[in-house]
């Protein structure tokens, strides 16, 4: 039995319904125009759904357990809302903020990210750094009391609707490859350009986009944390955004089970339904067994999160492991479908192209792996028999 408090039970049930009545219904209009409305983050804003863990001097509700995000998470799957990235917005990027911002900074841009008013993106990603980061070429070169930042940055979530986007930079002139500066930059700055929004093979109504900096002079001011240490800093918070990721993920397999449940009941094949074909029933059986067991483990590392001992093993297991069990829901349940599965018309079609993502997104499968595996070899692992 998953445990949530009463508190976070009418929650969830308030935050479905702002989700039927204010965002699900704009969904399909937003798949077309290729980006999500900014009234969304305006509407959850003001009813408190779209960042809660600030502290109440920024607007927030200060309540920090992380069963509430996994309720705002699967709750928007279910309402088939993921596409508006509310969780990049409030869970990914906003954090930065109160982990590495002054107090000064947390007050000028908090509230606003609370109420809606300004969204977030956060820029690592160039052409030629993804999961090797520390390969980016985009510079920033201090000047005294401001950053030149020059560079491009691609595939950025809300990179076209972003009012502030958090910005990765290598500090020019430094000698170690991983001195990093974080540097806050606002709409409008400029020499900060967007380029395309870009066309992709699904979540058509996420904005995705490249950024262009050239010669942006900024504030020391918009500087978070201490320059050379933006690498360190983005690592800290990777456990946490795996573990939203894996989150996100286990919802939709089941989603996606429950779906093709359904499908297969009232399918007509051979005078029977193909439910009772036993090839269906058999893969349908291992497929409610490992989405329970992927989302106890999932439920597992939240508890752990709130106590404060999410380690990035574990984070990187909880991704990898949802992210492929929804994979392989979703394969099953186009397969299940038969033609219809690859029909628009058919809601697992699409859920199969949203989700293709996932395992390259936060951390490619590759990249979990490679974490896992360090501590499979390290003198940190214990066998259960020890
Ligand atoms: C829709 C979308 C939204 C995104 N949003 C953002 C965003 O908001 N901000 C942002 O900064 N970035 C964003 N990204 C970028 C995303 O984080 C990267 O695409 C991801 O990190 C992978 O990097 P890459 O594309 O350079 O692939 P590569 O790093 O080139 O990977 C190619 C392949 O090599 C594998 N690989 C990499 N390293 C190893 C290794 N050591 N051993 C074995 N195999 C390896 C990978 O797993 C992958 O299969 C987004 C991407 C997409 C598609």
């Amino acid at each position: 039995m998953r445990q949530f408090n009463q508190d976070q039970i009418l929650f969830r049930d308030a935050y479905r319904k702002f989700l039927e009545a204010e965002i699900a219904p704009h969904m399909e209009a937003w798949r077309e125009a290729g980006i999500v409305e900014r009234s969304a983050f305006k509407k959850a804003g003001d009813l408190g759904f779209l960042m809660i863990w600030p502290d109440e001097k920024y607007g927030g509700l200060g309540d920090g357990d992380f069963r509430y995000e996994q309720i705002i998470i699967e709750e928007t799957t279910r309402a088939g809302c993921k596409q508006w990235f509310n969780t990049l917005h409030s869970r990914l990027v906003g954090p930065y903020f109160q982990r590495f911002g002054s107090e000064e900074q947390r007050m000028r841009f908090l509230p606003g990210c609370v109420s809606g008013e300004t969204i977030l993106a956060i820029a690592m990603t160039e052409a030629g750094a993804g999961s090797d980061l520390a390969g980016m070429r985009t510079s920033a070169q201090d000047r005294g009391d401001h950053w030149l930042l020059n560079g491009s940055k691609t595939y950025i979530s809300n990179g076209i609707n972003a009012d502030l986007v958090i910005v990765a930079a290598k500090v020019a002139g430094a000698d170690r490859k991983h001195a990093m500066v974080l540097l806050v930059i606002e709409r409008g700055m400029e020499g900060f350009e967007r380029g395309r929004n870009l066309k992709k093979m699904g979540m058509p109504a996420q904005d995705t986009a490249e950024l262009f900096f050239s010669n942006v002079k900024v504030p020391k001011a918009n500087q978070l944390g201490e320059a050379g240490k933006g690498f360190y800093y983005l690592m800290e918070g990777l456990a946490e955004e795996r573990l939203i990721s894996a989150c996100g993920c286990a919802a939709n397999a089941r989603k996606a089970f429950d779906i093709t449940r359904d499908y297969v009941m009232q399918r007509q094949l051979f005078g029977a339904p193909l439910a009772d074909q036993q090839n269906t029933q058999f893969r349908m059986a291992e497929m409610d067994t490992e989405i329970e067991l992927a989302q106890v483990y999932v439920d597992h590392c939240v508890a752990e999160h709130n106590a404060g001992r999410l380690s990035g093993n574990m984070g990187a297991k909880a991704k990898m492991v949802a992210s492929e069990v929804e994979w392989k829901m979703l394969d099953l349940g186009v397969q299940l479908h038969g033609g219809a599965g690859f029909m628009d018309e058919y809601p697992i079609s699409r859920m199969f192209a949203d989700a293709r993502i996932n395992r390259i997104l936060a951390g490619s499968s590759e990249v979990m792996r490679l974490i896992i595996g360090r501590d499979v070899f390290s003198q940190k692992y214990q066998s259960l028999f020890d």
